[in-house]
């Protein structure tokens, strides 16, 4: 496989540089990389003339992030396609634009790996990196895909809060935490919107609903719900 190009103009260790280009190469679950790949080959209509990226996502940012927002998964034609979390979809969309004005994003715009957006005091990153298909990974892809969300974690030294977008973030990232013996049972935390817990290690969990289609054209979330979200990111980190 060829080098990740890094989408983040602030130099990042090498540490997290490998992490990068070990999530590009995986290649341990077949069922979403048969499904990765036969996306980028089929396109959709919109985006025939385009290369789709088809590996797995490697997270980005800031390499001294205090916030992380921990997603689902990548889109099929979103992330799968531009090869950055969040990146051409509804989702990204609708989310890109309130990172810019809580000021964890340089610009609201986020289309490709080369459309200069960076992140500030924020990394991105997914429970699984392979699109998988109605957005439902299985337990155990859920299971595999865990070593990448800690490798990150655990390169992400000033990480004070992470955003779970969505249950099965959230769920993912109790997993880690109960991995690593910081908490001793995920019964104590219960996923809701706007809720968050101080944890044993002092770092936040702070929960959210997923910036999906399924929830901002229901109304589920709207943008000053989401906006709320990341001001509070701000508060509980201690970032001005
Ligand atoms: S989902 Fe994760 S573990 Fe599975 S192939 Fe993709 S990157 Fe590898």
């Amino acid at each position: 496989m060829g080098t990740v190009r890094r989408s983040t103009s602030k130099p990042l260790p090498a540490a997290l540089i490998q992490i990068q280009q070990n999530i590009a190469d995986c290649e341990q679950c077949e069922r979403l990389r048969t499904y990765c790949k036969g996306i980028g080959e089929t396109k959709r209509k919109a985006y025939r003339d385009q290369t789709y990226w088809a590996r797995p996502v490697p997270g980005f940012g800031d390499p001294k992030a205090r916030v992380l927002i921990a997603g689902l998964a990548p889109g099929a034609h979103g992330a799968n396609r531009t090869g950055r979390p969040f990146t051409g979809d509804g989702a990204g969309y609708f989310m890109y634009p309130v990172l810019h004005e809580t000021g964890f994003a340089t610009q609201a715009l986020a289309v490709s790996r080369d459309d200069g957006l960076r992140l500030r005091d924020a990394w991105i990153a997914s429970v699984v990196r392979c699109a998988p298909p109605g957005d439902k990974p299985t337990p155990q892809e859920l299971r595999t895909c865990s070593m990448h969300f800690a490798a990150e974690l655990g390169e992400l030294k000033r990480l004070r809060v992470v955003v779970c977008l969505g249950k099965i973030a959230f769920d993912g990232y109790l997993a880690y935490l109960l991995s690593k013996r910081v908490i001793e049972r995920k019964s104590a935390y219960r996923f809701a919107h706007g809720v968050h817990y101080e944890m044993p290690d002092g770092r936040y969990l702070l929960c959210s609903y997923h910036p999906s289609l399924r929830n901002t054209n229901t109304g589920r979330l709207d943008k000053a719900m989401f906006t709320r979200i990341f001001v509070k990111a701000r508060e509980l980190a201690a970032l001005k």
